[in-house]
């Protein structure tokens, strides 16, 4: 276990301080979870695939502390909308509709662990209150909805003494998501939270999840990880997502399969004719993908993160010419990073806008950030926000 940045220690402290002056008694303890960003395997993970994130080192922090009712109150520095006010709800009426904004996420983690419970023996459980601080950027792509999530289920298992294995944790927090908040995603996120370990990045098999923490020794190489944040919003409403899974099932079903993931490349081009061309690049996206995150596994294993430039780059190609996923924005911020120098760099997350990320030379971060914010002005975007992530251990209790 790594020990947390002076920073970090002191939205540790912010929570329980948050805690004391919203609830008036002391919390039982303070745990922590990362954010992530997806090092490569983009849209793989629904066609059964493989993906490579990395948790960073923004954390969310979470003060909790028992009640002897079975009402449950959260409170978060980071809730946009309404300050750091007090939502109250009751454990047992907690559903999909029951509750809005932001606190559908802690509550929907307390409902998907109950579940995961299930008839286990429940003495231990009872309300709680729970008073959140972050500094992870809410809906940037970097996932401050699993760091919610995975912190708050990690104080919970500890406090409630919930005999539940990794992988039933793991689909609690999934659950919290799609089920209470109702938002369709896969496991990569709250995988990333719970079981990345400091300079590591996680290999998760999206059929099984199945997982293992692959060596990442960004700073021993020298170099960097900048994520670029567009400003750019995802705007998944226009159905570009539905769409673009839709194409995959699509040729999954023409080519005899379960998932693409089960489609090797020469498989696909044996297949090219009995596809629509569209559908045929979508698929090819996806096939290529899952063989550039293994061919990055490998890569990473003999030589280390220095060699896997070439990877990032086919893989920014493909999702900008195959899957058709990319913006200007995401392909300035790639060109301008490869200009100034990057090993490799691509877009990360669904697409549509969201965040890019380079991998650089320590010594060349400056240089490539000022160039990104003049390539930005002289197009007309909005100003980015850039910023370096080291790779960060998971989901972890901080203090009693
Ligand atoms: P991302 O996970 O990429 O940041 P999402 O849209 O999935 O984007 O999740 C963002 C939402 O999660 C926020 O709008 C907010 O409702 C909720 N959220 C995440 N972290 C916090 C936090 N620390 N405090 C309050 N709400 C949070
Ligand atoms: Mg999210």
């Amino acid at each position: 276990m790594e020990s947390p940045t002076s920073a970090a220690t002191n939205l540790g402290e912010e929570a329980a301080a948050g805690f004391r002056e919203r609830f008036g008694h002391e919390p039982d303890g303070v745990w922590s979870a990362p954010g992530r960003v997806n090092l490569i395997g983009e849209h793989t993970d629904y066609n059964e695939g493989f993906v490579l994130p990395i948790a960073i080192d923004q954390r969310t922090w979470v003060a909790v502390g028992r009640r002897h009712d079975r009402l449950v109150r959260v409170a978060s520095t980071s809730s946009s909308t309404s300050g750091d006010t007090v939502v109250e709800h009751g454990l047992d009426d907690i559903a999909h509709g029951s509750v809005d904004g932001w606190s559908a996420y802690p509550l929907g983690t307390a409902w998907g662990l109950l579940q995961a419970a299930g008839d286990t023996e429940l003495g231990s459980v009872g309300g709680f209150d729970a008073y959140f601080t972050s500094d992870v950027p809410l809906g940037a792509g970097l996932s401050s909805s699993a760091a919610i999530e995975c912190a708050l289920a990690t104080a919970l298992v500890d406090l409630w003494r919930l005999p539940l294995d990794s992988d039933r944790v793991l689909r609690a927090t999934v659950q919290a998501e799609n089920i209470i908040v109702g938002a369709p995603t896969g496991i990569l996120d709250q995988s990333a939270s719970l079981f990345s370990r400091a300079g590591h990045a996680l290999f998760i098999d999206c059929r099984d999840s199945s997982r293992e923490s692959i060596p990442f020794p960004l700073t021993e190489a020298g170099l960097r990880l900048v994520v670029i944040d567009t400003r750019v919003k995802h705007a998944h409403a226009d159905g570009g997502y539905g769409d673009r899974r839709a194409a995959c099932e699509e040729a999954a079903r023409v080519l005899g399969v379960a998932a693409l993931r089960d489609v090797s490349p020469e498989a696909l081009e044996e297949g090219r004719e009995r596809l629509d061309e569209v559908i045929y690049r979508r698929a090819r996206h996806i096939v290529t993908e899952d063989a550039r995150v293994q061919q990055t596994v490998a890569l990473l294993r003999s030589q280390g993160p220095r060699s896997i430039g070439e990877l990032l780059l086919a893989s920014h190609a493909s999702m900008r010419d195959d899957f058709e996923i990319s913006v200007p924005e995401l392909d300035t911020a790639v060109e301008t990073s490869m200009a100034a120098g990057a090993i490799g760099a691509r877009m990360t997350g669904g697409g549509f806008g969201g965040s890019a990320i380079a991998l650089v030379d320590a010594e060349r971060v400056e240089e490539l950030t000022e160039a990104i914010g003049v390539a930005f002005a002289k197009a007309g975007f909005e100003e980015p926000v850039t910023f370096v992530v080291t790779p960060a251990g998971g989901a972890r209790r901080e203090s009693r």
